[in-house]
């Protein structure tokens, strides 16, 4: 037993709730309450922790995110986010080249809207780097990808003629033929993945995610480190929905699992993203006339959402723009009928364009949001491309919770970094280029927490420094601000009631 004392400790049984000290027993919360009654309830055999009045928050839940495939990232992917020019991203890619040896080179992060020339870089340029190896070079948002001949010359003419094999351009489903080349990592390589990205993730305090299964090894991964207690954070797996017939066969539904891993939502995809001009809005962009992209038919995944809720699975669908959201209302409240969402708790992820009929929609059945805040700081071309009466409507955080929508927050990692701390001071902070509609600190730790969990269906259990919790919990470098959450450290970090950083 030991007993933490003489700290605050926002304890998050609500945004504002404090308390000073608390008993961590058997990797769990025994009693929280002030530092005498914590001292007493311990009794002088516990040991003892002074905190030195620092300020103690739970573990940071990122409620969306590519993990594995962040970690497999680490192990081989080059990293070109934030390039500022051709030259750059050239240099970095020749670089890699260089260094890696593998049989496919692959590099992610550019922003063409980012770069002094303002264009997507062109199969000729990509064959002078590499004229033999395969490169694959992916756009920050995973949605829009350039490639070299020598990775054309291994897909299937349909395949080729999905994209344009003059430029080297593929976007969307046309990317998926490449991707499908790169042979998968093997169990170590998966493995060490992981262990890789959960060591990024405890860095700023982040001590539970919702982690998307994009490929099928992925699970597997998670699995053996698990049954030989080498699982570093706790992982939520969010299937494919398309995977989820035959996990349902099995008898393995949202929830199954326990405290360290445990199976989330079914995955569906309704649209692209703003930078590839994919995601679907009501009103075509400006620069190309059309509206995006329509992933299903709204019928069919209606229908689909449908089925799926009665097989055991909460929804997980991802939507942009206003009318992928629209579509992914329309089905979740199909699939609701008069069932309450606080029980199967489906949700939408990234909901970027949410006008204020949506909101309301979303606040009536307490549809979930999942909000990626670091979204707003990176995405600072959004007025441009859907201009600026739509662009207001662009990340409402403030009146999405005001309107009673449950928030749950994440990274998208790689889309964005992670790292707790960018991620608390976007929801805060925000950007000039859309400055209105940020948390307070309360507000964004409460729906870092207490709310990820939520949509995770782990809130009964993590998530507050509460009697019965599961003991993670950071100590934070100061107490939080808005001032100076870009430069918080995670001073301390426990899982379990173990300290791992
Ligand atoms: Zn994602």
């Amino acid at each position: 037993m030991t007993v933490y004392f003489n700290a605050t400790v926002h304890t998050m049984t609500t945004p504002s709730a404090r308390a000073e000290a608390f008993v961590v027993r058997e990797g769990a919360f025994a009693f929280v309450g002030s530092s005498a009654d914590a001292l007493a309830y311990a009794g002088p055999d516990a040991e003892r922790v002074d905190l030195g009045g620092k300020t103690l928050v739970p573990g940071f839940c990122d409620s969306h995110l590519h993990l594995y495939m962040y970690g497999a990232g680490l192990l081989r992917t080059a990293d070109v986010m934030g390039v500022a020019s051709l030259g750059e991203l050239f240099a970095k890619l020749a670089d890699h080249a260089a260094r890696y040896d593998g049989p496919f080179l692959l590099a992610r992060g550019f922003d063409q809207s980012k770069l002094a020339e303002g264009r997507f870089p062109t199969r000729e340029e990509l064959d002078a780097l590499s004229p033999t190896r395969p490169l694959l070079l992916t756009r920050i948002c995973g949605h829009a990808m350039v490639v070299n001949s020598a990775a054309l010359a291994l897909v299937t003419d349909a395949e080729r003629r999905a994209g344009d094999p003059e430029t080297g351009l593929y976007t969307e489903t046309a990317i998926t033929p490449f991707y499908q080349l790169v042979p998968p990592l093997t169990e170590a390589e998966g493995e060490e993945a992981v262990l890789h990205a959960a060591q990024v993730a405890l860095a700023s305090g982040i001590t539970s995610v919702g982690t998307l299964l994009d490929t099928p090894e992925q699970l597997g991964a998670y699995a053996r480190l698990h049954r030989r207690g080498q699982l570093p954070i706790r992982v939520t797996g969010m299937p494919p929905q398309a995977s989820c017939d035959t996990l349902h066969a099995h008898g393995i539904g949202t929830t199954f699992g326990d405290s360290w891993l445990k199976l989330g939502g079914a995955k569906f995809f309704s649209d692209g993203s703003l930078g590839a001009y994919t995601a679907l809005m009501a009103e075509p962009y400006d620069a190309t006339g059309e509206c995006g992209t329509r992933i299903y038919d709204p019928e069919v995944l209606k229908q689909r959402c449908a089925e799926l809720q009665k097989k055991g699975f909460q929804i997980v669908i991802h939507a942009i723009g206003d009318q992928a959201v629209r579509e992914s209302l329309d089905a979740i409240e199909f699939a609701l009928g008069d069932e309450d969402n606080a029980f199967h708790r489906h949700r939408i992820e990234h909901t970027s364009i949410l006008p204020p009929d949506l909101q309301a929609r979303m606040a009536q059945k307490k549809v979930i949001a999942a909000i990626q805040p670091q979204f707003v700081t990176s995405d600072t071309w959004t007025g441009e491309r859907i201009g600026a009466e739509r662009a207001r409507h662009a990340y409402p955080f403030a009146a999405m919770r005001a309107a009673g929508i449950p928030l749950a927050l994440g990274s998208d990692c790689p889309v964005e970094k992670l790292d707790a701390f960018l991620c608390l001071h976007a929801a805060v902070n925000r950007h000039p280029w859309s400055p209105e509609g940020g948390l307070t600190v309360d507000e964004a730790l409460y729906d870092y927490t207490v709310g990820s969990h939520y949509s995770l269906h782990n809130d009964h259990q993590l998530g507050r420094i509460a009697p019965g919790y599961l003991a993670d919990f950071v100590a934070l470098s100061a107490p939080p601000s808005p001032e100076n959450l870009l430069t918080l450290k995670a001073e301390q970090v426990y899982v379990a009631g173990q300290k791992v950083g």
